[in-house]
């Protein structure tokens, strides 16, 4: 059982120092538990978070434990009269080749419907998050100018799309032409600027000539700046995300623009809102309800960069906080 621990809590980009893929043994399957072998492993920016010591709205990883993660796998033997071995199921498997799960974690995944994969991306917590972040705080209206940042990947893509489909103008921030170009091109949004472009202000003012209803936040850092200065008067932000921030080591330098920051709520009434998307875990409902329907009638696309094997885990995740990957990222650990 070939797994990947935390052995060292990082500082900055984590690496093969922190990340080390290990030889462990396969669980044993208590009474009541299902043994499951991976086929997917999920990787998320939320890790990076769970590899610190800092306190957050989940508990860290223990160093010397095997990292956790979302999976899809088969189950391989089973314990329990909920599952039988050979379905596939999604379960929180961690970094490892085969793990032992107990049935309430899991659900069990349909093949004929969806490709298994999707279980982790878009039919899965990136899709969930776009879904409800966008709907509960964004709130968008017909009409509206709707900025996404990290818009090529797992939950900006959808965001997106939704937001299109509820009759905005979509914008997107991605980092690369290439994504630009496919969230336009595949997805369907009205423009997408690239942030590491040197006239980023100016090429985001002019796709949004109307200002900004809605930003998606997905990254913080100079999008984040660029978005304040065009946003209209009741602007929504839903926080999802600060990728830019999850390696940082020190304080960023002054001076102190906080003030400046809260006068431009105050006076623009702007609603700014950070979420996890468990906190609204009573719309799965919904999100199951539409998302596979707007899947099969083409309204939304996804994309997924799959990379082969357990021992790419880490370059993968590291390629992950640097704006690598193209769409959601998955870890190829087992044959389908
Ligand atoms: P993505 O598939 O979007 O991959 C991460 C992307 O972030 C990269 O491809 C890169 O795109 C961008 N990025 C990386 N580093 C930076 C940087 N320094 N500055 C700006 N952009 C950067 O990941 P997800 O869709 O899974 O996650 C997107 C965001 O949503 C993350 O912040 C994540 O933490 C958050 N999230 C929050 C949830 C919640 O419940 N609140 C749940 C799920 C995700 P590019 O090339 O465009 O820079």
């Amino acid at each position: 059982n070939r797994q990947i621990i935390l052995a060292k809590r990082p500082t900055g980009m984590p690496g093969d120092e922190n990340l080390k893929l290990q030889e462990g043994a396969v669980p044993e399957v208590g009474e009541g538990q299902v043994l499951v072998r991976t086929i997917y492993l999920s990787l998320d920016p939320y890790m990076r978070g769970r590899m610190s010591a800092a306190k957050s709205y989940a508990a860290s990883v223990e160093e010397g434990s095997v990292m956790e993660g979302a999976t899809v796998g088969q189950v391989v033997e089973s314990r329990s009269g909920d599952f039988k071995q050979g379905d596939y199921v999604l379960c929180p498997g961690g970094w490892q080749e085969y793990s032992v799960n107990s049935p309430k974690a899991m659900r069990k995944l349909d093949p004929a419907q969806a490709p298994i994969s999707t279980a982790v991306g878009v039919l899965g917590m990136p899709g969930f998050t776009a879904y409800v972040g966008l709907d509960e705080i964004g709130k968008p209206q017909k009409g509206e100018t709707v900025v996404v940042s990290a818009a090529a990947g797992a939950v900006g893509q959808v965001v997106g799309q939704i937001a299109k489909l509820k009759g905005c103008r979509v914008v997107g921030v991605a980092g690369a032409e290439d994504k630009c170009k496919h969230v336009v091109g595949a997805y369907g949004f009205d423009a997408c600027v690239n942030y590491k472009d040197a006239d980023f202000r100016e090429q985001l003012a002019k796709a949004c000539p109307d200002g900004i209803d809605v930003y998606f936040e997905n990254v913080g850092g100079e999008t984040f700046d660029a978005v304040m200065e065009l946003v209209n008067d009741f602007a929504r932000i839903p926080v999802c995300g600060r990728i830019a921030h999850y390696n940082d080591t020190a304080m960023p330098e002054g001076p102190d623009r906080l003030p400046g920051f809260m006068g431009k709520v105050l006076v623009k009434r702007l609603l700014i809102k950070g979420f996890i998307q468990f906190d609204y875990i009573h719309r799965q409902g919904d999100f199951l309800k539409d998302m596979p329907v707007w899947i099969s009638e083409g309204k939304v696309k996804y994309q997924e960069d799959v990379v082969e094997g357990l021992e790419n885990a880490v370059s993968a995740f590291q390629g992950l906080l640097q704006g690598k990957n193209r769409g959601k990222l998955l870890i190829q650990v087992g044959d389908d």
